[in-house]
């Protein structure tokens, strides 16, 4: 276990490292208090989700995910990482849900089932009643993964369930608690892990427009691909493995916001087009929306958004 002193001087490297020494005038009161007690809580719900993204979240280099959910935060629960589980789990997540305001951060995996809550239960009360009741106590909640920010899969064309994602979920109530998005099917492990220390050191980074921070989320990977020469030049890939630019091959790259072409992925070894994989637009918030558009199809250059 970290010492306090210990601690503030990592995280003020990693700030550093991260480029989030500027703090900003407009920070939450709510998130400056979590964030003057140090080491937030944080309480990990799931909902229509396939827990993808709690993997890659495991897969966080440096610091490590143990360091990320006891040095950084305190994971207070999480359902596949605790050790309790049942009644006590039940009894530990009230305790929080129920208790005082600005606790903890709430983080929140997986789509809502608005027309079908009872498709997702959390022992006898259904997610949804959590996730209301968890908007009077929590200081803010990070949306992790497609599902969680925008409905993602479960919310594809036909969307039994009526899934939606949270801020949604919130808005049409007139709940207002902040929401920070991290798109991405699943989540980079950086995105929400460095979002979190920014919370911790310096309160609420940046936003865009649909909620998602801008330094992760500022422009199209397309402009930053290595194969975006190829694209200029008229070099497109007919098949796949095959060098060239894969928009031909269905690559949402010119209409994704966000930073994998310069990020990359496994510990920045490598990402999707770089694997040969026309870039499916996991981070965008019309993911998976329509069953016209394929992952992988055949488009044409005039077709460019
Ligand atoms: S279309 Fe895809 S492969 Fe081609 S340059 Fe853009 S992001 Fe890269
Ligand atoms: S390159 Fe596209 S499909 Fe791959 S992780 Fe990034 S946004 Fe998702």
């Amino acid at each position: 276990m970290l010492h306090r002193r210990d601690f503030l001087k990592l995280a003020a490297t990693l700030s550093t490292a991260f480029g989030i020494g500027n703090l900003p005038e407009n920070v939450s009161a709510a998130i400056k208090k979590i964030s003057h007690n140090e080491i937030p809580k944080l309480i990990y719900l799931q909902g229509q989700s396939c827990t993808g993204c709690s993997i890659s979240l495991l897969q966080a280099e440096s610091p490590s995910p143990l360091s990320l959910i006891t040095d950084f935060s305190q994971l207070v629960f999480h359902a596949d990482l605790s050790a309790i589980s049942g009644s006590q789990a039940l009894g530990l997540i009230d305790n929080y849900v129920g208790g005082k305001e600005g606790e903890y951060i709430l983080a929140v995996e997986g789509a809502i089932p608005e027309k079908m809550p009872e498709a997702c239960m959390i022992g006898h009360k259904t997610f949804a009643q959590y996730l209301l009741e968890a908007a009077r106590t929590m200081s803010a909640a990070v949306a992790i993964g497609s599902c969680a920010c925008d409905g993602g899969i479960p919310a594809a064309e036909g969307n039994l369930t009526g899934a939606v994602g949270l801020q949604e979920f919130y808005t049409k109530r007139n709940i207002s608690k902040p929401v920070i998005n991290i798109r991405g099917c699943s989540v980079h492990p950086d995105w929400v892990w460095h979002t979190i220390v920014h919370l911790v050191k310096i309160g609420m980074p940046e936003l865009t427009p649909d909620g998602a921070p801008v330094r992760f989320y500022d422009r199209k990977l397309h402009e930053t691909c290595s194969r975006y020469h190829d694209f200029q030049q008229e070099i497109f890939a007919t098949k796949l493995g095959e060098k060239g630019c894969l928009f031909k091959l269905g690559c949402l790259g010119p209409q994704t916001v966000a930073d994998c072409s310069t990020r990359w992925w496994n510990a920045g070894k490598t990402w999707c087009v770089g694997a040969n994989a026309p870039c499916i637009g996991c981070a965008s918030p019309i993911f998976a929306r329509h069953k016209n558009q394929p992952f992988y199809r055949i488009s044409k250059k005039e077709s460019i958004a």
